[in-house]
């Protein structure tokens, strides 16, 4: 195989079956989406129309009255968070992040005060929120919502992520409930999430995603939600949000790749894996079975057990193998403790898939040979 760009640098070949992880460099953007990149970036073009224009696009896909497109999810939560402290008062946004004397809370359960490589409280606090936790890790009741909104109280916050707690939490319907109960907007942290619609459809004010994690876009985010909030948002361009600056070209990028958004989808139905998983089971030492996404989303991956006593090393050991190999292959490795890996297949091609098989085989076959002479 000839080498990739990454390679001709003198980084090492990345094969990413652990999802879409910032630290691997989130997702593979196709080349229909490069191509309006590229295309975008070598013109002029007025950007507060461009602005407005592909929040418009953004917004034919997630239903929402307007939309603003950000450098990523991060940028996203600071600005909305920003947006509902100053509610676009240029004197307000000129002052951000410093906030004081304004209702800057931000009311987040303390289950869902996640870190996704850097705290969700930083993202808050670059947009001047004050964090107000409710409830324990593992568990809160609705009314320790209610009691904790106040006069300073400036948003309440839902984490939808497969990094918060997801049992003993509130609902989003809570969330809904209780903003509209003491009129306060509603934001919802869905960076990783890949369903454009639910979180406006069910009542939120002001829905973040990212782009380069579900939609395969180049590095970018964007705020989906009301008319008037995402016009507080985009006041914030010239605040904070001037330090958070995305390109023209990776806002065209954006809108592309939530047109072609759809595709991958249906090209990870269950039966696809099949394949995989009889080639791991039938390795000594190896079992594999298909599991759905732990947070429930639409994903199937590869569950691979190691069996310690018949392969002579654990889960563990694998899957640092795996990873610091000549090719280096990064798996899913929440539940390494419990034995197990898992490969996600949305960041794969079946070259990928065979390389992974191979080099699993590899291990086996060294660990045979490495026990017959004991
Ligand atoms: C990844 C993630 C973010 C941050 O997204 P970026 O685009 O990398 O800034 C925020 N919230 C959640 C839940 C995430 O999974």
């Amino acid at each position: 195989m000839s080498q990739n760009i990454y390679q001709r640098l003198g980084l090492k070949r990345v094969i990413n079956a652990c999802g879409k992880m910032t630290i691997l460099g989130v997702s593979a953007v196709s080349p229909e989406v490069m191509a309006a990149t590229a295309e975008a970036a070598g013109a002029f073009v007025e950007i507060d129309a461009l602005v407005d224009r592909t929040g418009e696009l953004v917004s034919t896909h997630t239903g929402a009255q307007d939309s603003y497109i950000t450098s990523c999810a991060s940028a996203g939560i600071a600005i909305a968070v920003a947006a509902v402290i100053t509610r676009g008062e240029p004197d307000r946004v000129a002052m951000m992040p410093d906030s004081a004397g304004m209702a800057n809370e931000i009311l987040i359960l303390r289950g869902h005060n996640i870190d996704y490589g850097a705290p969700i409280t930083s993202a808050i606090r670059l947009g001047g929120g004050r964090i107000v936790e409710v409830g324990q890790s593992n568990l809160v009741a609705r009314w320790q919502l209610e009691k904790a909104v106040s006069e300073r109280t400036a948003a309440l916050l839902f984490v939808k992520s497969h990094h918060s707690v997801q049992k003993g939490m509130l609902t989003l319907e809570d969330f809904v409930a209780v903003a509209k109960q003491f009129q306060l907007p509603l934001i919802v942290d869905a960076a990783a999430e890949e369903d454009l619609r639910q979180y406006v459809a069910r009542g939120a004010d002001m829905v973040i995603y990212s782009g380069a994690k579900a939609f395969n876009a180049p590095t970018s985010g964007f705020i989906t939600g009301g008319r008037e909030w995402i016009r507080c948002c985009k006041a914030q361009h010239h605040g904070i949000a001037r330090a958070m600056k995305i390109g023209k070209e990776n806002m065209v990028g954006l809108v592309k790749a939530l047109e072609l958004y759809g595709e991958g989808i249906a090209n990870m139905t269950p039966e696809k894996l099949i394949p995989t998983v009889e080639a791991i089971s039938a390795l000594r030492g190896f079992s594999a079975e298909i599991e759905q996404d732990e947070a429930g989303r639409e994903i199937w991956r590869v569950q691979v057990r190691v069996h310690p006593d018949i392969l002579g090393i654990d889960a563990r050991q694998v899957e640092a193998m795996l990873r610091t190999g000549d090719i280096a292959i990064y798996t899913r490795r929440y539940f390494l403790h419990q034995g197990v890996f898992s490969i996600d297949p949305r960041t794969l091609d079946q070259h990928d898939l065979t390389t992974i098989v191979e080099r699993l085989a590899q291990i086996a076959g060294e660990q045979e040979k490495h026990y017959a002479k004991h």
